[in-house]
């Protein structure tokens, strides 16, 4: 795990006269899993999209394991931050194992190493790669789209992991059975977490501490679920 540090983070949309992010302060350190909860809207998705640079903060600073991220090239952030999103954002023109390579194959990864990875991840999903590699996005169910989802965000082994809303288009079964399974890869792999939701008890069941925000991502609570719940 990297820790994760926000500073004074604040995003403004052009056109927009409200600011999407105000003034947002936090420390996230190295393998935990801290839950963004709040409103839709609020900004959460905004806040996650500054960490890996998909969108720029009009002011404020994001540190990775104390490197400010705008220093870190574009390849190496790939490799550091993994990010997976509500809608699986497979790209439907590639396989399962094609979209799963993407990552490390632009890091640089040899064929025999990223064969073999596809392979690995495939199984810690819960999905056969015999079965599965060759498929393309749209011969799988919402579920398994969202496993190849979390597969891809983990392929080049990075230290972070951003997930946004990432079971939000499961029915409440696979989710509570992907939920588990999420559980059982923070014990495992030591990822340090940032995720997403406006499920208050997806939170409290996967944060290791939770932020709860309201209007511009102004943080109201910071800590855990035991002292969230009683003292809300
Ligand atoms: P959340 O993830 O909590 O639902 P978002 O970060 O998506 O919230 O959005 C926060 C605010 O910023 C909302 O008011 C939204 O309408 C606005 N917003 C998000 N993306 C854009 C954009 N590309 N252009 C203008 N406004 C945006
Ligand atoms: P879920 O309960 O996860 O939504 P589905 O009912 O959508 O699952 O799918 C059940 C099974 O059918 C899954 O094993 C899935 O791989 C397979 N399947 C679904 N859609 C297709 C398709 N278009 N082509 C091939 N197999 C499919």
């Amino acid at each position: 795990g990297a820790s994760i540090e926000l500073e004074h983070l604040s995003k403004s949309y052009p056109g927009n006269p409200s600011p999407a992010v105000d003034d947002v302060s936090m420390e996230i350190r190295p393998g935990e899993t801290v839950v963004l909860v709040g409103p839709s809207g609020c900004g959460k998705s905004t806040t996650l999209k500054m960490i890996n640079r998909l969108i720029e903060p009009t002011s404020g600073r994001i540190r990775i394991d104390d490197e400010d991220v705008t220093r870190i090239d574009p390849v190496r952030l790939r490799r550091k931050v993994g990010y997976a999103i509500q809608s699986s954002g497979l790209f439907p023109h590639m396989t399962v194992a094609e979209n799963i390579a993407l990552v490390p194959k632009m890091v640089g990864w040899s064929k025999a190493r990223v064969r073999g990875r596809v392979e690995e991840m495939l199984d810690l999903v819960g999905l056969d790669p015999g079965e599965f590699h060759g498929r393309y996005p749209r011969q799988l169910s919402g579920g398994q789209q969202q496993r190849v989802g979390v597969a891809r965000a983990l392929a080049a082994d990075p230290p972070v992991l951003l997930m946004d809303e990432p079971f939000g288009a499961v029915d409440p079964v696979t989710r509570d059975h992907l939920q588990d399974e999420l559980l059982r890869l923070q014990h495992e792999l030591h990822k340090t977490i940032v995720f997403v939701t406006h499920d208050f008890d997806e939170a409290i069941k996967l944060g290791d501490r939770i932020a709860v925000l309201r209007e511009r991502s102004r943080v109201a609570q910071f800590d855990t679920p035991e002292a969230i719940l009683t003292n809300p």
